[in-house]
């Protein structure tokens, strides 16, 4: 197995760090760097820039708009954008309802809803966690009733990520009540402004607003808004969450992080010297680093059997947890280093434009909020326990 990158494949990377050096603007990579909270515009800005140079599909293929690129120049593409500090993309339209129309869509649904996605015209949420259906999907009860050409929804999604911004929402919705519960499953396309949408925010332990309720109560949807076939939803919300599971050992991301957490404990003091040189702090980091590096070499193996042919199975389940497992130890680290002063985050400090007193350096703002916020990576995306079950299940068989 060949784990080193051919020569193509080092120039392609070349060619996006250039491309990231000439385009990825200098606030948004400060904030990204910082670990600040983006703005919708930061978002719409940074899409709008991979958009113009034809890298925002990277998942796409190249006739509906896409890269086209392989797993390598994928993966190579995330690396140089984490290093970079650009922002991680919101995937819920580009990555993860895009796939669902490209494959199971009538080609009017791809010929609208695709380019508004490509254009940034529609930003989507996900509608599939309820308050009684998380890791348990197939007990969704929001329900949808025909009504002559329509369905008329009714329930509670949980957990929307950023559906205060959102204008479009993908639903898993139950169409028959009396089959067993995968089989009466649709996945419908849903406009936010329909009326009987209401969005209430869900205010996590940092005090953020990034998730949501959101509420239906006889909303209307015309038929013409089901993708694939009447009760046939399991197989779209199935496929989906292959495309929500890929990438998230977040390598990249955990190695920027690294770099960040170094750089903060070369500054902090311990017993009169930097923090990097205390023995305890250097053996944790050493640690970490050490998972990471294995991480990313089981990423490179799993590319290069996909780049074969293959197809990754209960691997990604090992790199969910393990790639979670990480980035959360990271930001538990950099709240160690600072002690007392990572403790009194004050919400408007999240934001770049904070003008006030700083409580100490710039890089002790959001440690504490991070590491509290990232506590979620081991929960969505399918629970590590879920992914401990599935590798008990079909490795060790248990
Ligand atoms: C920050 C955040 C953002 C999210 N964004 C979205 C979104 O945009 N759209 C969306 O639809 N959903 C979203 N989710 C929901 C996410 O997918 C669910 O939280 C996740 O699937 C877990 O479901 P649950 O919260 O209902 O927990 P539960 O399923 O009730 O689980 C509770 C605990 O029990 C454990 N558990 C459950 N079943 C088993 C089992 N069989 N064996 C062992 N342990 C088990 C779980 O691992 C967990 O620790 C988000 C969640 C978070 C935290």
């Amino acid at each position: 197995m060949n784990i080193h990158f051919t020569e193509q494949e080092l120039a392609f990377r070349e060619e996006v760090r250039a491309f990231l050096k000439a385009e990825l603007p200098a606030d948004i990579a400060a904030k990204v760097r910082l670990g600040k909270k983006l703005t919708k515009q930061d978002h719409q800005r940074w899409q709008a820039i991979l958009h113009r140079r034809g890298w925002y599909a990277a998942n796409w293929p190249l006739e509906h708009g896409g890269t086209g690129w392989g797993v390598v120049e994928k993966h190579l593409f995330e690396e140089e954008c984490a290093a970079a500090g650009a922002p991680r993309l919101i995937s819920f339209g580009v990555n993860m309802v895009a796939p669902v129309i490209i494959r199971f869509g009538t080609p009017e649904q791809q010929a609208h809803y695709l380019p508004r996605i490509l254009d940034g015209s529609d930003w989507w949420c996900q509608g599939y966690s309820e308050p009684g259906a998380g890791s348990d999907l197939a007990s969704v009860k929001t329900r949808a009733v025909r009504d002559g050409n329509h369905y008329v929804v009714n329930g509670q999604k949980t957990w929307t990520t950023l559906g205060q911004y959102a204008n479009r929402i993908f639903c898993l919705v139950r169409t028959d009540p009396e089959a067993k519960p995968q089989a009466g499953i649709s996945f419908l396309l849903i406009d936010m402004d329909s009326p009987g949408i209401s969005v209430r925010p869900i205010i996590t332990l940092d005090g953020a607003h990034e998730v949501n309720e959101v509420f239906f109560d006889d909303v209307r949807v015309p038929l013409e808004n089901r993708v694939g076939e009447e009760n046939d939803g399991w197989t779209c919300a199935k496929y989906l969450l292959t495309h929500e599971r890929t990438g998230q050992a977040g390598v990249g991301i955990s190695k920027a992080a690294l770099a960040h957490l170094k750089a903060i404990a070369r500054h902090e003091v311990i017993d009169g010297r930097p923090a990097l040189e205390d023995p305890l702090l250097r053996q944790r980091i050493a640690e970490v680093e050490m998972r990471l590096m294995a991480v990313e070499m089981s990423t490179l193996r799993i590319l290069a059997r996909a780049q074969a042919g293959g197809t990754p199975g209960t691997e990604s389940s090992i790199l969910k947890i393990t790639g979670s497992e990480i980035r959360q130890a990271i930001s538990d680290l950099a709240r160690r280093v600072l002690g007392p002063h990572a403790l009194p985050f004050l919400a408007d400090e999240m934001v770049l434009e904070h003008e006030g007193e700083p409580l100490h350096a710039d890089y002790s703002v959001t440690p504490a909020a991070q590491y509290l916020n990232l506590r979620k990576l081991s929960i969505y995306g399918g629970s590590n326990e879920i992914q401990k079950n599935i590798l008990a299940k079909a490795q060790l068989g248990l």
